[in-house]
């Protein structure tokens, strides 16, 4: 008689995710993993509704590749935004369902921590430099804020909620999800050796406080193919010599301001490079409703859609790892979410890295350190004052024929896919047999 998956089964795994792409995006690419282990079974848990209609589509095409993985869903009452202590919506979701640890189900509890093992470092800490200082780099002549075992941190390149005075959301979040990071079991990244020796390393030295849980990299987990490939300029691409094209796009949750978009337009125009360009003019997609044209300029949009310019400009959601992975593509202006840091790496893509929010200088630093990107670093956090066109033209075409970083980038990928082998995953599963656990995001 054969014996059902669900009785071969003897890990059971429920993974839960925050709101927004940034956050399902490596958890779908976790359960992916995960599923494809004989005997693991998997729970996904999704908060409904989602923000985003990416979110919902990203869901709804996973639930359809992976019968296997049973789903459930958390029903959020409607959200009262007069008690939030923030405006942000992806924000205000993630408040809504923040479930703290508890230790009282008894069952081995992990975080799957989205982002690199560097910024993992300040999550970590935030809250005792917090309490040390009131507020970090309030101090005045002070550069670089301390981590306590780690490598110091610039004062510009922490987001900048975090400098206020003021309570705000990520301030909270931060000192509250730090201290009680140290609950778990382990916190999972989606890192690889290679990619943040020195970090992990650290991480995990004897010399770190007792108690505190192993920082474990799984990655880079391999982005995850299911459902329908979104419609992606594969047409225009298919046309374009190998390793020509730039890929510009700032993640799923960054809206420009309406003056650097223009710019960023003039920039691409001006550097001769071939492109495809991702214009996002709102923070969430349900309300990204104006024409491409509104948005860029009708002279721009003409030229980009019709082939008279050297690229393409498009408003909707692409898939980029898809991009990324085209032969065509052979440089990326990004805003350096880690999953969009994690993708150029699997692809061998050299980027030209602009932080617009959050963890991305951070993230960035790591990129310009690995070798693979150029980080410009007086750009700042975007939104101050507009990059001029003509500056961001030229590093975009410094950046396209650097061949260093090019080679940089090849030797990442392969030592990304090599790693995969090793598999802090498979070592991780290995440890729960036969007992069961629980991934909390
Ligand atoms: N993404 C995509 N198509 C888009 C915009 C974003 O596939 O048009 C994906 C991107 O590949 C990445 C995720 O959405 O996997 C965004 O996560 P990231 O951490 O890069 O940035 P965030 O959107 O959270 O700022
Ligand atoms: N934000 C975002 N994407 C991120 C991180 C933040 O859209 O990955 C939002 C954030 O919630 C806030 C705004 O962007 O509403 C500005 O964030 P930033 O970190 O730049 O802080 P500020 O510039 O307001 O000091």
């Amino acid at each position: 008689m054969s014996q059902t998956r669900a009785q071969k089964s003897t890990v059971h795994v429920a993974l839960f995710p925050s709101s927004g792409m940034g956050h399902l995006t490596p958890f779908l690419r976790l359960a992916a993993s995960l599923a494809a282990e004989e005997d693991v079974r998997v729970t996904f848990i999704a908060a409904h509704p989602t923000v985003s209609l990416a979110e919902s589509h990203a869901l709804s095409s996973f639930f359809t590749s992976f019968p296997q993985v049973i789903p459930k869903q958390l029903c959020l009452l409607p959200l009262n935004e007069s008690s939030s202590d923030t405006d942000d919506p992806f924000y205000r979701h993630y408040e809504a369902i923040f479930l703290p640890i508890s230790r009282a189900i008894n069952l081995p509890n992990y975080v799957f921590f989205t982002s690199s093992a560097r910024m993992l470092t300040l999550f970590m800490s935030f809250h005792r430099i917090f309490v040390a200082k009131a507020m970090p780099g309030s101090q005045d002549n002070e550069d670089v804020i301390e981590i306590p075992y780690q490598e110091p941190i610039p004062v510009s390149w922490f987001p900048p909620p975090l400098l206020e005075e003021e309570d705000n959301f990520l301030k909270n979040s931060l000192t509250q999800n730090g201290k009680s990071m140290i609950d778990a079991d382990g916190i999972l990244i989606n890192t690889f050796h290679e990619f943040e020796q020195d970090t992990l390393t650290e991480l995990n030295s004897t010399k770190m406080p007792r108690g505190l849980p192993p920082a474990i990299a799984i990655g880079l987990l391999p982005p995850a193919n299911f459902g329908e490939s979104h419609s992606h300029p594969s047409a225009w691409l298919g046309d374009q010599p190998v390793g020509s094209v730039i890929y510009v796009s700032f993640g799923s949750r960054t809206a420009m301001s309406r003056e650097q978009i223009r710019e960023l337009g003039v920039g691409l125009v001006r550097s001769g490079v071939r492109f495809v360009w991702m214009v996002k003019s709102k923070k969430v997609d349900q309300e990204d409703t104006e024409d491409l044209e509104d948005v860029i300029g009708q002279n721009l949009a003409m030229a980009t859609s019709g082939g008279a310019a050297n690229g393409i400009a498009v408003k909707r959601w692409l898939n980029q790892s898809e991009i990324l992975g085209h032969p065509a593509i052979g440089g990326f202006l990004s805003h350096c979410g880690w999953n969009s840091v994690t993708e150029a790496v699997w692809h061998g893509v050299p980027m030209l890295a602009w932080p617009q929010h959050g963890d991305q200088k951070i993230n960035a630093s790591l990129v310009r350190r690995a070798g693979i990107g150029i980080w410009e670093e007086s750009w700042g956090w975007g939104e101050r004052d507009a990059v001029k066109g003509v500056e961001i033209a030229e590093r975009l075409a410094e950046m396209m024929r650097d061949e260093w970083l090019k080679a940089r980038a090849a030797t990442m990928k392969e030592a990304a896919r090599a790693a995969l082998g090793l598999g802090g995953l498979k070592a991780l599963l290995a440890e729960m047999r036969p007992s069961g656990a629980r991934l909390d995001g």
